[in-house]
Protein backbone atom coordinates (compact mmCIF):
# COMPACT_ATOMS: atom_id res chain seq x y z
CA UNK A 1 0.00 0.00 0.00
CA UNK A 2 1.58 3.43 -1.29
CA UNK A 3 1.85 5.89 2.11
CA UNK A 4 1.57 9.52 1.42
CA UNK A 5 1.89 11.71 3.77
CA UNK A 6 -1.15 14.01 4.74
CA UNK A 7 -1.01 17.02 7.58
CA UNK A 8 1.90 15.03 8.89
CA UNK A 9 0.45 11.72 9.13
CA UNK A 10 0.85 8.65 7.57
CA UNK A 11 -2.01 7.74 5.48
CA UNK A 12 -2.52 4.75 3.71
CA UNK A 13 -4.27 4.62 0.25
CA UNK A 14 -7.44 2.61 0.53
CA UNK A 15 -9.49 1.82 -2.70
CA UNK A 16 -11.44 5.62 -4.52
CA UNK A 17 -14.93 6.24 -4.90
CA UNK A 18 -16.07 7.17 -8.16
CA UNK A 19 -19.52 8.04 -9.71
CA UNK A 20 -20.44 8.01 -13.33
CA UNK A 21 -24.05 7.59 -15.13
CA UNK A 22 -25.93 7.22 -12.06
CA UNK A 23 -23.39 4.64 -10.94
CA UNK A 24 -21.00 4.02 -7.88
CA UNK A 25 -18.05 1.83 -8.00
CA UNK A 26 -14.91 2.13 -6.47
CA UNK A 27 -11.39 1.32 -8.05
CA UNK A 28 -7.71 1.01 -7.15
CA UNK A 29 -5.44 3.65 -6.92
CA UNK A 30 -2.50 1.65 -7.89
CA UNK A 31 -3.78 -0.44 -10.51
CA UNK A 32 -5.26 2.52 -12.25
CA UNK A 33 -1.45 4.35 -12.17
CA UNK A 34 -0.06 1.43 -14.26
CA UNK A 35 -2.28 2.18 -17.13
CA UNK A 36 -2.81 -1.37 -18.00
CA UNK A 37 -6.16 -2.35 -16.70
CA UNK A 38 -10.09 -1.03 -17.09
CA UNK A 39 -11.52 -2.56 -12.91
CA UNK A 40 -14.00 -1.68 -10.56
CA UNK A 41 -15.90 -2.91 -7.34
CA UNK A 42 -19.73 -1.64 -8.42
CA UNK A 43 -21.87 -0.46 -5.85
CA UNK A 44 -25.76 -1.18 -5.46
CA UNK A 45 -27.39 2.20 -6.95
CA UNK A 46 -28.00 3.11 -10.64
CA UNK A 47 -29.62 -0.23 -12.10
CA UNK A 48 -33.15 -1.16 -12.88
CA UNK A 49 -33.55 -4.50 -10.12
CA UNK A 50 -36.21 -4.38 -7.31
CA UNK A 51 -37.04 -5.71 -3.84
CA UNK A 52 -33.93 -7.66 -2.50
CA UNK A 53 -32.24 -6.97 -5.53
CA UNK A 54 -32.47 -3.23 -5.49
CA UNK A 55 -30.88 -1.89 -7.57
CA UNK A 56 -27.69 -2.92 -9.67
CA UNK A 57 -27.86 -6.69 -9.22
CA UNK A 58 -25.13 -8.46 -11.44
CA UNK A 59 -25.56 -11.81 -10.95
CA UNK A 60 -26.97 -13.68 -13.44
CA UNK A 61 -26.94 -16.87 -11.02
CA UNK A 62 -29.58 -15.23 -8.55
CA UNK A 63 -33.50 -15.22 -8.69
CA UNK A 64 -33.78 -11.81 -10.09
CA UNK A 65 -35.28 -10.89 -13.53
CA UNK A 66 -32.27 -11.93 -16.07
CA UNK A 67 -33.32 -9.02 -18.39
CA UNK A 68 -33.07 -6.43 -15.10
CA UNK A 69 -29.32 -7.95 -14.53
CA UNK A 70 -29.01 -7.87 -18.59
CA UNK A 71 -29.30 -3.70 -18.07
CA UNK A 72 -27.45 -3.28 -14.66
CA UNK A 73 -24.23 -5.23 -16.64
CA UNK A 74 -25.16 -3.12 -19.64
CA UNK A 75 -24.56 0.11 -17.10
CA UNK A 76 -21.82 -0.91 -15.46
CA UNK A 77 -19.57 -2.04 -18.52
CA UNK A 78 -20.64 0.83 -20.54
CA UNK A 79 -19.39 3.33 -17.22
CA UNK A 80 -15.85 1.44 -17.91
CA UNK A 81 -16.16 1.60 -21.63
CA UNK A 82 -16.25 -2.06 -22.22
CA UNK A 83 -19.02 -4.13 -24.24
CA UNK A 84 -21.10 -6.87 -22.03
CA UNK A 85 -20.01 -9.33 -24.54
CA UNK A 86 -16.36 -9.59 -23.19
CA UNK A 87 -17.53 -10.53 -19.57
CA UNK A 88 -16.51 -13.96 -18.51
CA UNK A 89 -18.05 -15.36 -15.21
CA UNK A 90 -17.92 -18.14 -13.06
CA UNK A 91 -20.05 -20.30 -10.24
CA UNK A 92 -18.62 -19.76 -7.38
CA UNK A 93 -18.80 -22.56 -4.38
CA UNK A 94 -16.58 -21.06 -1.64
CA UNK A 95 -14.04 -23.59 -2.69
CA UNK A 96 -10.30 -22.75 -4.29
CA UNK A 97 -10.46 -23.70 -7.94
CA UNK A 98 -8.35 -21.26 -10.08
CA UNK A 99 -9.22 -20.93 -13.61
CA UNK A 100 -7.31 -19.80 -16.09
CA UNK A 101 -9.88 -17.59 -18.97
CA UNK A 102 -8.48 -17.81 -22.82
CA UNK A 103 -9.81 -16.04 -25.52
CA UNK A 104 -12.08 -18.54 -26.69
CA UNK A 105 -13.58 -18.14 -23.32
CA UNK A 106 -14.72 -14.37 -23.75
CA UNK A 107 -18.39 -14.38 -23.34
CA UNK A 108 -19.03 -17.12 -21.37
CA UNK A 109 -21.56 -16.41 -18.41
CA UNK A 110 -21.88 -12.80 -20.11
CA UNK A 111 -25.59 -13.45 -20.84
CA UNK A 112 -26.88 -16.83 -20.89
CA UNK A 113 -26.22 -18.36 -16.98
CA UNK A 114 -26.13 -22.03 -18.59
CA UNK A 115 -22.56 -20.84 -20.22
CA UNK A 116 -20.78 -19.89 -16.88
CA UNK A 117 -17.67 -21.56 -15.75
CA UNK A 118 -18.65 -24.38 -13.34
CA UNK A 119 -17.41 -24.39 -10.03
CA UNK A 120 -14.92 -22.11 -9.83
CA UNK A 121 -13.86 -19.28 -7.42
CA UNK A 122 -10.84 -17.29 -8.91
CA UNK A 123 -10.17 -16.61 -12.37
CA UNK A 124 -7.19 -15.31 -14.41
CA UNK A 125 -5.49 -14.39 -17.77
CA UNK A 126 -2.85 -12.46 -19.63
CA UNK A 127 -5.68 -11.65 -22.50
CA UNK A 128 -6.22 -8.68 -22.55
CA UNK A 129 -9.86 -7.58 -23.72
CA UNK A 130 -11.26 -10.43 -21.41
CA UNK A 131 -13.15 -8.75 -18.52
CA UNK A 132 -12.99 -11.18 -15.46
CA UNK A 133 -16.42 -10.36 -13.24
CA UNK A 134 -16.93 -12.04 -9.99
CA UNK A 135 -19.76 -11.62 -7.17
CA UNK A 136 -20.34 -10.57 -3.48
CA UNK A 137 -22.38 -9.77 -0.82
CA UNK A 138 -20.37 -9.78 1.91
CA UNK A 139 -17.51 -12.04 1.02
CA UNK A 140 -14.30 -11.01 0.34
CA UNK A 141 -13.05 -9.82 -3.48
CA UNK A 142 -8.94 -9.79 -4.29
CA UNK A 143 -7.77 -8.66 -7.29
CA UNK A 144 -4.98 -9.53 -8.65
CA UNK A 145 -2.59 -7.35 -10.98
CA UNK A 146 1.18 -8.74 -12.51
CA UNK A 147 2.08 -5.25 -13.96
CA UNK A 148 5.59 -6.69 -15.25
CA UNK A 149 4.11 -10.09 -16.56
CA UNK A 150 0.79 -8.30 -17.64
CA UNK A 151 -1.63 -11.02 -16.34
CA UNK A 152 -4.68 -10.32 -13.86
CA UNK A 153 -7.01 -12.38 -11.59
CA UNK A 154 -10.12 -11.85 -9.33
CA UNK A 155 -11.00 -14.12 -6.54
CA UNK A 156 -13.71 -14.62 -4.46
CA UNK A 157 -13.19 -15.38 -0.55
CA UNK A 158 -15.92 -16.04 2.03
CA UNK A 159 -14.86 -17.61 5.41
CA UNK A 160 -14.47 -21.07 3.15
CA UNK A 161 -12.39 -19.68 0.29
CA UNK A 162 -9.83 -17.86 2.66
CA UNK A 163 -9.21 -21.18 5.34
CA UNK A 164 -9.13 -23.17 1.91
CA UNK A 165 -6.44 -20.54 0.63
CA UNK A 166 -8.14 -19.13 -2.30
CA UNK A 167 -6.02 -15.58 -2.62
CA UNK A 168 -2.33 -17.49 -2.17
CA UNK A 169 -3.60 -20.68 -5.08
CA UNK A 170 -4.37 -17.67 -6.90
CA UNK A 171 -0.86 -16.06 -6.47
CA UNK A 172 0.74 -19.43 -6.76
CA UNK A 173 -1.03 -20.18 -9.76
CA UNK A 174 -0.07 -16.91 -11.62
CA UNK A 175 3.71 -17.92 -10.36
CA UNK A 176 3.54 -21.32 -12.33
CA UNK A 177 1.32 -19.49 -14.97
CA UNK A 178 2.75 -16.46 -15.96
CA UNK A 179 6.60 -16.32 -14.40
CA UNK A 180 4.55 -13.94 -12.15
CA UNK A 181 7.34 -12.97 -9.18
CA UNK A 182 5.33 -11.90 -6.30
CA UNK A 183 7.32 -9.21 -5.21
CA UNK A 184 5.66 -7.41 -8.39
CA UNK A 185 2.23 -8.32 -7.55
CA UNK A 186 -0.25 -5.90 -6.77
CA UNK A 187 -3.32 -6.91 -4.75
CA UNK A 188 -6.45 -5.30 -3.44
CA UNK A 189 -8.85 -6.68 -0.78
CA UNK A 190 -12.44 -5.39 -1.53
CA UNK A 191 -15.79 -3.71 -0.06
CA UNK A 192 -16.96 -6.85 2.30
CA UNK A 193 -18.15 -7.46 5.68
CA UNK A 194 -16.09 -6.38 7.83
CA UNK A 195 -14.61 -7.42 11.61
CA UNK A 196 -17.24 -5.40 13.04
CA UNK A 197 -20.07 -7.14 11.68
CA UNK A 198 -18.54 -10.75 11.49
CA UNK A 199 -20.17 -12.72 14.40
CA UNK A 200 -19.28 -16.28 13.42
CA UNK A 201 -19.94 -19.41 15.77
CA UNK A 202 -17.29 -22.58 17.17
CA UNK A 203 -17.30 -24.63 14.01
CA UNK A 204 -15.66 -21.68 11.70
CA UNK A 205 -13.43 -20.63 14.21
CA UNK A 206 -11.92 -24.00 14.85
CA UNK A 207 -11.42 -24.82 10.73
CA UNK A 208 -8.93 -21.61 11.44
CA UNK A 209 -7.57 -22.92 14.46
CA UNK A 210 -7.11 -25.99 12.12
CA UNK A 211 -5.22 -24.67 9.48
CA UNK A 212 -3.71 -21.56 11.13
CA UNK A 213 -2.57 -23.53 14.55
CA UNK A 214 0.03 -20.57 15.54
CA UNK A 215 -2.30 -17.23 14.40
CA UNK A 216 -5.40 -17.93 13.90
CA UNK A 217 -5.99 -15.62 17.10
CA UNK A 218 -4.83 -12.72 15.29
CA UNK A 219 -8.17 -12.96 12.79
CA UNK A 220 -10.38 -12.61 15.64
CA UNK A 221 -11.67 -10.26 18.60
CA UNK A 222 -13.92 -10.84 20.99
CA UNK A 223 -13.70 -14.26 21.37
CA UNK A 224 -16.45 -15.68 23.93
CA UNK A 225 -16.59 -18.65 26.26
CA UNK A 226 -19.85 -19.85 24.60
CA UNK A 227 -17.20 -20.03 21.51
CA UNK A 228 -18.50 -16.73 19.23
CA UNK A 229 -15.77 -14.52 18.13
CA UNK A 230 -15.74 -11.73 15.59
CA UNK A 231 -13.89 -12.70 12.25
CA UNK A 232 -11.61 -10.31 10.25
CA UNK A 233 -11.66 -11.62 6.83
CA UNK A 234 -9.21 -8.83 5.95
CA UNK A 235 -7.18 -9.33 7.76
CA UNK A 236 -6.50 -13.24 7.06
CA UNK A 237 -6.93 -12.26 3.70
CA UNK A 238 -3.75 -9.65 3.95
CA UNK A 239 -2.25 -12.16 6.02
CA UNK A 240 -2.38 -14.74 3.14
CA UNK A 241 -0.83 -12.51 0.59
CA UNK A 242 2.26 -11.45 2.58
CA UNK A 243 3.04 -15.13 3.29
CA UNK A 244 2.67 -15.36 -0.58
CA UNK A 245 5.61 -13.37 -1.39
CA UNK A 246 3.90 -9.86 -2.02
CA UNK A 247 4.90 -6.68 -0.19
CA UNK A 248 2.78 -4.73 2.02
CA UNK A 249 3.10 -1.72 0.22
CA UNK A 250 1.27 -3.66 -2.79
CA UNK A 251 -1.41 -4.45 -0.94
CA UNK A 252 -4.56 -2.09 -1.14
CA UNK A 253 -7.18 -2.96 1.71
CA UNK A 254 -10.47 -0.90 1.08
CA UNK A 255 -11.36 -1.17 5.04
CA UNK A 256 -15.09 -0.52 3.78
CA UNK A 257 -18.09 -2.59 5.40
CA UNK A 258 -20.56 -4.16 3.43
CA UNK A 259 -23.06 -4.49 6.05
CA UNK A 260 -22.46 -1.15 7.61
CA UNK A 261 -23.05 1.01 3.91
CA UNK A 262 -26.70 -0.22 3.15
CA UNK A 263 -27.10 2.93 0.83
CA UNK A 264 -23.81 1.77 -0.57
CA UNK A 265 -23.73 -2.04 -0.80
CA UNK A 266 -25.67 -5.58 -0.59
CA UNK A 267 -25.20 -7.32 2.28
CA UNK A 268 -26.05 -11.14 2.68
CA UNK A 269 -26.43 -10.75 6.92
CA UNK A 270 -28.57 -7.83 5.89
CA UNK A 271 -30.96 -10.10 4.01
CA UNK A 272 -30.15 -8.17 0.76
CA UNK A 273 -29.80 -10.28 -2.18
CA UNK A 274 -27.92 -8.52 -4.84
CA UNK A 275 -24.94 -8.76 -6.15
CA UNK A 276 -21.97 -6.94 -6.56
CA UNK A 277 -19.37 -7.36 -9.07
CA UNK A 278 -15.03 -7.01 -8.87
CA UNK A 279 -13.98 -6.83 -12.21
CA UNK A 280 -11.06 -6.71 -13.83
CA UNK A 281 -9.51 -6.35 -18.06
CA UNK A 282 -6.01 -5.65 -19.47
CA UNK A 283 -6.42 -3.17 -21.57
CA UNK A 284 -6.23 -4.05 -25.65
CA UNK A 285 -2.49 -3.12 -26.64
ZN1 LIG B 1 -19.61 -3.41 9.68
Amino acid sequence: MLVKKEQGRDVKETFVRNEKNGLVYFTVPVFERTGLVLHAFSGRTGGVSEGAYESLNLSILTDDKLSNVWENRRRMVTALGVEAGAIVGAHQVHKDKVYRVLVQDKGLGAFDPDTVIPATDALTTNEPGILLMAFFADCVPVFFLDPVKKAIAVAHAGWKGTVAGIAAKTVKYMIDEYGTNPLDLLAAVGPSIGPCHYQVDAPVIAEFKEKHPLNWESFFSNLTEDGHGQLNLWEANLWQLLEAGLRKENVTVAGLCTYCRPECFFSHRRGMAGRHAAMIMLKER
